[in-house]
């Protein structure tokens, strides 16, 4: 086994996690979201509108935007102007959407969408699980804010889930990467997590080699471990969820 991370850490162990809710004033539902230096803020806007997909069913609909700031990255990431999502941005942001939806009952929120929007401020990996794990508490605040005016009879939210990164490096499974791990990782692994302790996404790959059942094994329970303590950051801020 291993002796600490560049940055102090033990493998098992989190980057400091901090949720600031109300973040933004205008949006139903806002947070800034920090693990470590990667810093996002996620909003949730409600749109007396559902998708195109699901009008005259009576069906709501829960879809996200993910974007990174120019001065977020260590070189400066030029603006996505409309139409011109790149690849990654795209796989990001319906990662989240998909994620968010798994814990709505989409038949009682009504004809009407919640826009979630991921901007990554400051990266330095794991910008795409901070998002979730940020848009989920955003998300509740702006259902909250729905119930508590008496447009909605109840929450449409039907569990909580978290979301972290894990990977191997230099041989050793490591929890929540750093860009400075991320950059030269083995294998790099998002997971997403409800509060049963089921997988509602695994996205794993073996950048250099391949991986064995038990180093998996490995990386899904430190990945378990990082979500029950994310879940619980979520809760503290939502006052249970
Ligand atoms: N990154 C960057 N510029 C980019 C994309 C990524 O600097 O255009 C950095 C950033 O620190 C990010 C990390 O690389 O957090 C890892 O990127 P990845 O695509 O694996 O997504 P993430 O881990 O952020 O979800």
């Amino acid at each position: 086994m291993s002796g600490l991370r560049y940055d102090g850490r033990k493998n098992d162990e989190l980057r400091p996690v901090e949720i600031i809710p109300d973040y933004i004033m205008h949006p139903a539902g806002s947070v800034l979201i920090s693990m470590g230096n990667t810093k996002v803020i996620c909003t949730a806007s409600v749109e007396e509108k559902t998708a195109a997909h699901l009008k005259g069913t009576g069906k709501g609909w829960v879809t996200a935007e993910y974007g990174m700031l120019p001065g977020s990255t260590s070189s400066r990431k030029q603006r996505e102007r409309k139409g011109k999502i790149d690849g990654r941005s795209q796989e990001i942001q319906r990662l989240i959407g998909r994620a968010l939806r798994s814990v709505v009952d989409m038949d009682s929120m009504g004809e009407r969408s919640v826009w979630i929007d991921c901007d990554v401020i400051q990266a330095d990996g794991g910008t795409r699980t901070a998002s979730i794990t940020g848009a989920y508490v955003a998300m509740v605040l702006a259902f909250r804010k729905l119930v508590n005016e008496g447009v909605l009879d109840s929450m449409p939210v039907k569990g909580c889930i978290s979301a972290v990164s894990v990977g191997i490096i230099d041989g050793e499974v490591r929890l929540d990467l750093p860009y400075e791990e991320d950059s030269r990782a083995g294998v790099d692994m998002n997971i997403v997590m409800n509060e049963k302790g089921e997988y509602v996404e695994i996205q794993g790959t073996a950048e250099d080699g391949a991986f064995s059942g038990e180093e998996l094994a490995r990386m899904l329970e430190y990945a378990k471990k990082g979500c029950e303590e994310l879940m619980a950051a979520q809760k503290e801020v939502l006052e249970g969820c």
